[in-house]
């Protein structure tokens, strides 16, 4: 595995891949590498001549008091998680490199981003649009590889590909779990030993709301209040929202039709958890998400 850390030779090697006729598959991460993203870059293995990495905490899609500065980084580590998942280039670059300059153009998302997280978390998903956009231009790959366990994230992608006409298939990977059902997170380090042995409830929330849909329940509003229950009592944590929505597109929905997220964050001590579910009317667990559109 090679350490590539300034742009202009990530664009250097990009154009040789070109010239070799080369499939890219790209896994865009912020480090503090767990099993979430050893299994999207097992995923880009299996489908790619070259499979090319990047750790970055981007500045832009933190807000104001959120957790850039204490984010876990261990740097160290994660070249020894890439390089065991056969990642042929990582891309490390510092935020100087990738911003030297005030950006006199940013990406601004307007659809999929007043719900969830992009309405709690203002200005995050045009950090997230901003960053990508320029990865995707500077790597160029065939295929990127998300996480399903940021589902907005995966749906705001799939719009900036499709808005911004990028020759590039999206590829969503289920999430990945603790054997207790916790989606495996970096930020999992920042949870007190009473935290985690609580924090399992989200997942099981989220499951208890899909089985009242697969029993029939259609009522959006009573299935919210019974996952919200569940957490609350469960753990000691502050619900930050549990919502149900259609997916990709992130509507309101009276009646659950077609395919739906119940979706949940929950902010703990130091740390705010995401999780959420994707299913149809009937309760069944869908992982094809974007291919019902
Ligand atoms: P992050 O480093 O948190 O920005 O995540 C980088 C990528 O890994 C994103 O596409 C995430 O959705 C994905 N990811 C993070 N955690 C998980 C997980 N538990 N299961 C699957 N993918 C994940």
């Amino acid at each position: 595995m090679k350490c590539i850390r300034s742009v202009e030779d990530m664009q250097v090697l990009v154009k040789q891949l070109q010239r070799e006729g080369k499939s890219v598959g790209f896994v865009p991460t912020m480090g503090f590498l767990h099993e979430g993203h050893q299994t999207l870059m097992q995923a880009a293995r299996k489908e790619n001549d070259v499979v090319i990495s990047s750790i970055f905490v981007n500045p832009l899609q933190f807000g104001p008091n959120e957790d850039f500065e204490t984010y876990p980084r261990d740097e160290a580590r994660d070249l020894e998680v890439a390089q065991s998942e056969k990642v042929d280039f990582l891309f490390l670059p510092q935020v100087d490199e990738v911003y030297p300059n005030k950006l006199s153009i940013t990406m601004k998302v307007n659809d999929r981003v007043d719900k969830l997280c992009g309405a709690k978390r203002e200005g995050h998903f045009d950090g997230v649009a901003t960053i990508l956009t320029k990865l995707f231009n500077i790597i160029a790959p065939d295929r990127v590889y998300f996480g399903l366990k940021d589902a907005q994230q995966v749906a705001v992608v799939d719009a900036l590909i499709q808005d911004y006409n990028f020759p590039i298939d999206l590829r969503p990977v289920p999430t990945v779990r603790e054997s207790d059902g916790l989606a495996k997170s970096s930020r999992n380090v920042y949870l007190s030993t009473e935290e985690r042995s609580e924090a399992n409830a989200l997942f099981q929330a989220l499951e208890h709301g899909r089985n009242l849909v697969s029993e029939g329940e259609t009522n959006k509003k009573r299935i919210i209040e019974e996952v919200s229950h569940f957490i609350n009592k469960q753990t000691h944590g502050k619900i930050d929202y549990v919502d149900l929505l259609t997916y990709p597109h992130l509507e309101d929905l009276e009646e659950i039709q077609g395919q739906v997220i119940l979706a949940t964050a929950v902010q703990f001590n130091s740390a705010r958890l995401i999780d959420n579910i994707i299913f149809d009317k009937s309760g069944s667990k869908i992982t094809e998400v974007l291919s019902r559109q």
